[in-house]
């Protein structure tokens, strides 16, 4: 084991001399309070070693001990429901050991309970041939999600032994006879974090990764596999946006990333979750969460860490077999301690302080995202679709992390403090805003939703793109200036912003629109278009359109407030529209006879 001695001492950053056999992303424990740190550069014999623990009260001579591994995870039974810091310590066993809020440097901790025992039921038996993936066993780990256990990488031969029954994270539950000798397995297995886990093939994602978000699932979708970012100001709603995805997205597993933002949004995380019940399994929402939580008083360098050990929770998942949603809260804040390191090793500053390595490293993360044909026999797919927030300085999305950001992710949803200043929210802007994955949506769901889907959903786009350029003329010369046809555009348009791209996520039912019922609230402002037109059509004036329609659009308006189990009121809706504009005729028809 390798020791050196310190010699440097700067915020997070700590210099050793003596450390030639080490190398780079190796972790070392630091000075007398065996703080945990990890090598990002070699000079000749000097480490510099960014430290995941407060380094005040760490002086130059003491020791450094490398450990000769990489920074990683532990993956087995006992992640879900469970928050993690930066470098995944887990923080409720932590504050329950050391009765401190804070993490105690240098204390140690189990990573996954090595005293609990699982109820593990081996699926392979003895004499059977396996190899790195195949599922050789199940724990019910929640009562939503069974985590398989799975050869790990590396490891392929015939089973000796198995056995189900009663084990802790640390007993052999079966031997793999390899070309190599014998191996025990546990249900545990170790990952470098900074290594994507591999996979046989990536695929392209087409299946839309429902969130319950209109503006989302109907007209910037993402898919299971897919790569989004929300850029948005402070106050936009980045963090409601991601919230509103981790509780609703109709995904097995959902790694949440509370990354260099305040620590109260966490608690508000750990108070909300177990309370919201997901309405496909009837469990709180935690059975199938895993949280990490390096907030803004938290040290800077496990920031940085924190997305890395996220997104391999996440692929282990993934290599289950499972769908898994990751969001990160904030990219920005992962970058900023990015750029704080860098700054301290006195690198060459890119664009504005960045590193040079910045794009790339965004780059990195994203491109572990996808949808893949995962390792073993068994042929299984699981997905890992990654979203981050975006926090850019003032807002400027010219700036570098915005900016390599977009390079990368397929999704850009576009908040707009202009609209949240007008308390349209979720402030999607709807102009601004793309998803590549839009065509292949819009075919899925023409396929598994209702045909003529897509049409739809981009007939209602360029109504609202055609209110922009009207609204430019009404700013210029005046709403008499219109014709009668696109004032009633300017309608429309309106109950699609409304009625529907607008959606309080602090209302019991608004929070979440399931796709049927977006399809519903998608049809009566269709139904109104159609028929108001063809009122127009035949002669009725805007003014007595806007008039005999007074009331049934403030039922359209109110739509989305029906409960999901009471849908067949839309029904009733679509009545109501056509009667409305008939007797508009009527009347209409009357006056001019
Ligand atoms: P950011 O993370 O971008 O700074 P937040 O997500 O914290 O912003 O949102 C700021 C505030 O905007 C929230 O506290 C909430 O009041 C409001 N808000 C955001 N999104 C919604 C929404 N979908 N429905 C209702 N209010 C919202
Ligand atoms: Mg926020």
């Amino acid at each position: 084991m390798t020791t050196g001695i310190i010699t440097e001492i700067s915020g997070p950053l700590v210099k050793a001399k003596g450390m030639a056999d080490s190398s780079i992303r190796e972790i070392v424990h630091v000075g007398k309070m065996q703080l945990t740190g990890e090598i990002i550069e070699m000079h000749q014999d000097v480490a510099s070693i960014q430290v995941y623990e407060e380094t005040s009260g760490l002086k130059p001579g003491e020791e450094v001990v490398a450990t000769g591994n990489p920074l990683s995870v532990e993956l087995g039974p006992g992640l879900l429901r469970k928050m993690f810091d930066g470098i995944q310590r887990p923080l409720q066993d932590f504050m329950d050991k050391t009765g401190s809020n804070f993490l105690v440097r240098g204390e140690s901790i189990d990573i996954l309970d090595h005293d609990k025992k699982w109820p593990f039921t081996a699926v392979k038996s003895v004499g059977d041939k396996v190899e790195a993936g195949d599922i050789i066993g199940t724990v019910p780990e929640t009562k939503i999600i069974e985590t398989r256990i799975m050869v790990p990488v590396g490891i392929e031969g015939t089973i000796k032994s198995i056995e189900s029954g009663d084990f802790t994270v640390k007993e052999v539950i079966c031997v793999v006879e390899t070309a190599d000798g014998d191996k025990e397995l546990t249900m545990t297995q170790k990952w470098p974090v900074r290594q994507g886990r591999p996979y046989k093939k990536k695929t392209t994602p087409k299946t839309p990764l429902k969130t319950g978000q209109r503006v989302i699932d109907t007209f910037f979708p993402i898919t299971k596999g897919g790569v989004a970012a929300v850029p948005g100001p402070f106050g936009a709603g980045k963090t409601v946006v991601q919230h509103q995805i981790a509780k609703f997205a109709d995904v097995d597993v959902v790694v949440y990333v509370g990354c260099g933002e305040r620590g109260n949004e966490m608690t508000d995380v750990i108070n909300e979750f177990p309370e919201l019940v997901d309405p496909k399994t009837g469990e709180s929402i935690m059975e199938r969460t895993i949280l990490i939580a390096n907030t803004s008083n938290m040290p800077v360098a496990a920031r940085e860490a924190s997305i890395y050990t996220g997104i391999t929770i996440a692929e282990y998942f993934r290599d289950m077999g499972y769908s898994v949603a990751i969001m990160a809260d904030s990219t920005s804040r992962w970058a900023e301690a990015l750029r704080e390191m860098s700054g301290r090793m006195e690198e060459m500053p890119g664009d504005e302080g960045y590193p040079a390595y910045l794009g790339s490293r965004i780059a990195e993360y994203y491109e572990r995202a996808g949808l893949v044909e995962v390792l073993g026999s068994e042929g299984r797919v699981g997905s890992v679709s990654a979203i981050g927030a975006v926090s850019p300085p003032g807002g400027d999305i010219s700036e570098p992390v915005t900016q390599n950001t977009l390079r990368i992710v397929k999704v850009f949803w576009s908040l707009d403090s202009k609209l949240s200043q007008q308390r349209h929210f979720p402030s999607i802007n709807w102009l601004d805003s793309y998803s590549q994955y839009s065509a292949d949506v819009q075919a899925y769901n023409d396929e598994h939703i209702e045909a003529g889907w897509g049409e739809r959903v981009r007939h209602f786009m360029a109504l609202l793109q055609e209110e922009a350029s009207l609204q430019e003329i009404v700013r210029l010369v005046g709403l008499d200036s219109l014709s009668e046809k696109d004032k009633l555009t300017l309608v429309i348009a309106a109950m699609i912003r409304e009625d529907f791209l607008q959606q309080n996520a602090f209302d019991d039912v608004d929070t979440t629109t399931s796709e049927v019922k977006q399809l519903k609230l998608l049809h009566i402002i269709n139904t109104f278009e159609e028929e108001a037109r063809e009122a127009m059509r035949l002669g009725a004036y805007y003014k007595e359109i806007m008039e005999g329609t007074q009331e049934v659009r403030e039922h359209i308006a109110r739509a989305k407030y029906i409960p999901e189990e009471q849908i067949d009121q839309f029904d009733s809706i679509h009545d109501e529209i056509k009667a409305s504009l008939k007797s508009v005729l009527e009347r209409g028809g009357a006056a001019n006879a």
